[in-house]
């Protein structure tokens, strides 16, 4: 028996077969992947899990690709317990997901790029595109060279210049367009309906998804096998935060956790905040806003699934807060120096946001809070620029040494 039922229309309910599309073609809403829960369950167990291969390749059950073609390692990132950061915010169990060493390109994005690219290769394509703010170009790039894929990836052209380089070091074609990431995407769904190319986060965007629910399914494992009280995520398209909640509750469909009452939360950059601002004024629509933020890959301006992310948080009983470029900034810095991992601005955003929530007393003491840092800081390394202690210049002398180190702690 099959795993996957189809593809099934978020908005009217109608269902299609597997194939690469991504919009229902009756009233243009999103698809989604549709699994047979009840035979899932007869065959997934927490020990067939744990007996599975050390990547997000484990919960192959709940994914919907055959067998893994490329990205092999991607997932089962470090979920670390943050002792300093939770004393510092009065949160006895609060633990970090640490995506901002995931494989093999240091961000989140690889989770979704090797389910996107494993079916890709599975559907026959020989081209992998992506409409990118960063990361998923780095990744695509990345599992395009692994799978032996032609690669295109679409930017906007004002990307920090690590973040091209994380890309272009593969060999992609790298297309950097003058605009925002919203423009690069109305372009990059325009190419995808001419030419047959794999866009990951468009004509494969339902499979793309997928990948994200194991964020869900690692940390719920790492636990121990519960689902933690509450979740803080960042979001850009909101897909994320959609597919985080979707991991959650198919975990306790087929059986592996018993009960769930997750929190989600989510986190925007001030400067680029349609989810945030829609829900601060109650509304179930998203006003597209024009990105001013440092936090680049997370500034999506028009966010597809927007509003799919709203009824996340409605329906389990979260909440959403942002975070100003300084806040992002202090942000990175706190989880550095309590924790020593370096986020880039998506994890400052995440970091400032949990900080904020802590405060306004959203979460109790003794509850199990997830933080998702969901990229890494080498990346992003310029907004740091001015933003630090200054290294400190002496000559090659134990005199000098005294003078200018030792006098001055
Ligand atoms: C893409 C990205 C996100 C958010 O992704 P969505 O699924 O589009 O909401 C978060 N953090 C980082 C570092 C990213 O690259
Ligand atoms: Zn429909």
């Amino acid at each position: 028996m099959a795993k996957t039922l189809g593809l099934k229309c978020r908005e009217c309910g109608r269902e299609y077969p597997v194939e690469p599309m991504h919009v229902c073609e009756f009233c243009f809403g999103p698809l989604e992947v549709k699994y047979d829960y009840e035979e899932i369950s007869k065959r997934i167990s927490r020990q067939k899990i744990q007996e599975g291969p050390q990547s997000l390749w484990r919960y192959i059950d709940l994914l919907p690709v055959e067998e893994p073609k490329v990205g092999l390692s991607a997932g089962f990132t470090p979920l670390r317990k943050a002792e300093n950061l939770g004393r510092l915010l009065g949160l006895d169990q609060l633990y970090i997901k640490d995506d901002s060493v995931n494989h093999p390109t240091l961000s989140f994005k690889d989770r979704v790029v090797s389910v996107a690219l494993s079916k890709a290769v599975e559907f026959g394509f020989d081209t992998a595109a992506c409409a990118s703010t960063g990361n998923l170009a780095n990744s695509v790039a990345s599992h395009s060279a692994q799978a032996g894929l032609n690669c295109f990836v679409f930017i906007p052209a004002n990307l920090e210049s690590q973040k091209i380089i994380g890309s272009l070091v593969f060999a992609p074609t790298v297309v950097a367009v003058e605009g925002t990431y919203d423009d690069v995407n109305r372009l990059c769904s325009e190419i995808a309906s001419e030419l047959p190319w794999a866009f990951v986060n468009i004509n494969i965007r339902p499979f793309y998804a997928e990948g994200s629910k194991t964020l869900a399914f690692e940390v719920v494992e790492q636990l121990g096998w519960r689902a933690p009280d509450a979740v803080v995520a960042p979001a850009a398209s909101g897909s994320l935060i959609t597919k985080i909640w979707k991991g959650l509750k198919e975990f306790l469909a087929v059986g592996l956790i018993e009960e769930l009452r997750t929190r989600v939360y989510g986190a925007q950059a001030e400067g680029c905040s349609p989810i945030a601002q829609a829900w601060r004024e109650g509304r179930d629509f998203i006003k597209p806003v024009r990105p001013n933020t440092i936090a680049k890959s997370i500034a999506i301006g028009n966010p597809a699934d927007g509003i799919y992310a709203l009824q996340v948080t409605r329906e389990s009983g979260g909440d959403w807060e942002t975070a100003t470029d300084q806040e992002i900034v202090e942000g990175i810095k706190l989880l550095a120096e309590t924790e020593g991992i370096f986020t880039e601005t998506a994890g400052g955003t995440t970091v400032a946001v949990l900080k904020k929530l802590a405060q306004r007393g959203a979460f109790r003491r003794d509850e199990v809070v997830v933080a998702y840092i969901t990229g890494n800081g080498y990346k992003t390394m310029e907004v740091l620029e001015g933003q630090l202690r200054e290294t400190v210049h002496i000559k090659p002398s134990f005199a000098d040494f005294k003078e200018k180190i030792l006098a001055r702690v």
